[in-house]
């Protein structure tokens, strides 16, 4: 049968990487479900829809044709037939999706795109995000909840976003997983039978070793 394995936590905690690595180790698909919030932000931004605004974002949430690619080795993400795997890491985008992530229709719709993705993965697949566990794969066969202190999550984001600086990432870390966890339509959150696995004094390496260690038990 198909395996399903959640990966939730916040930013920082290794999540992608982590997330892609055990699903290129067992054969399963990958799906990274925070580029799919990314990319209806940036359709959004890209559309004149104010990105503040509830209402005008629950209007246009059906509008914009997302799709994963979901090989670990070569993920991919377009809008409207259009790559956007660029475009969604840009600060602009990092600093609206929260705001869209909370709106209920916005979940709606991306929640049942992540279930028919995992549905039709014939031998499994690592879903990561925040709400896999709990809300979008609550069957899923392993969750896993990855967490890592502030210090460890700004400084691991700092060395991803050059040019930044670690002040600045730390802040925008912070009130994005607060956001997050504080918004009523399924938040950040541990799943009760989610296997918490504190990252900061772990090599990428060794969390890997530990997730597919777990997944094979
Ligand atoms: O994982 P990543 O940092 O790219 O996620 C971007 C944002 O997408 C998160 O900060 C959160 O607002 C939203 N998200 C979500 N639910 C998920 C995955 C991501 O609300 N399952």
């Amino acid at each position: 049968a198909a395996v399903i394995v959640a990966i939730d936590g916040p930013s920082g905690t290794g999540k992608s990487s982590t997330s892609k690595a055990v699903a290129a180790a067992l054969g399963l698909s990958y799906l990274d479900t925070g580029a799919q919030y990314r990319a209806i932000t940036w359709w959004m931004l890209g559309n004149g829809v104010d990105v503040d605004d509830p209402a005008a974002v629950a209007t246009a949430a059906a509008k914009p044709v997302i799709v994963s690619g979901t090989d670990p080795a070569a993920p991919t993400i377009t809008v409207d037939g259009v790559d956007a795997s660029g475009p969604i890491r840009t600060q602009e985008v990092t600093a609206g999706v929260s705001a869209v992530s909370a709106v209920p229709e916005v979940r709606t719709i991306i929640t049942e795109l992540q279930r028919s993705i995992a549905a039709s993965a014939e031998k499994g697949i690592v879903v990561e995000g925040r709400d896999i566990g709990t809300t979008v794969l609550p069957d899923a066969d392993l969750k896993i909840f990855l967490t890592a202190s502030p210090e460890a999550r700004a400084a691991r984001r700092s060395g991803e976003l050059k040019g930044v600086d670690a002040a600045t990432t730390r802040e925008a870390l912070i009130k994005r997983d607060t956001a997050d966890s504080n918004r009523k339509a399924s938040p950040l959150a541990k799943a009760a039978d989610a296997v918490e696995v504190d990252t900061t004094e772990l090599t990428l390496p060794q969390v890997i070793e530990c997730v597919v260690t777990l997944v094979e038990e």
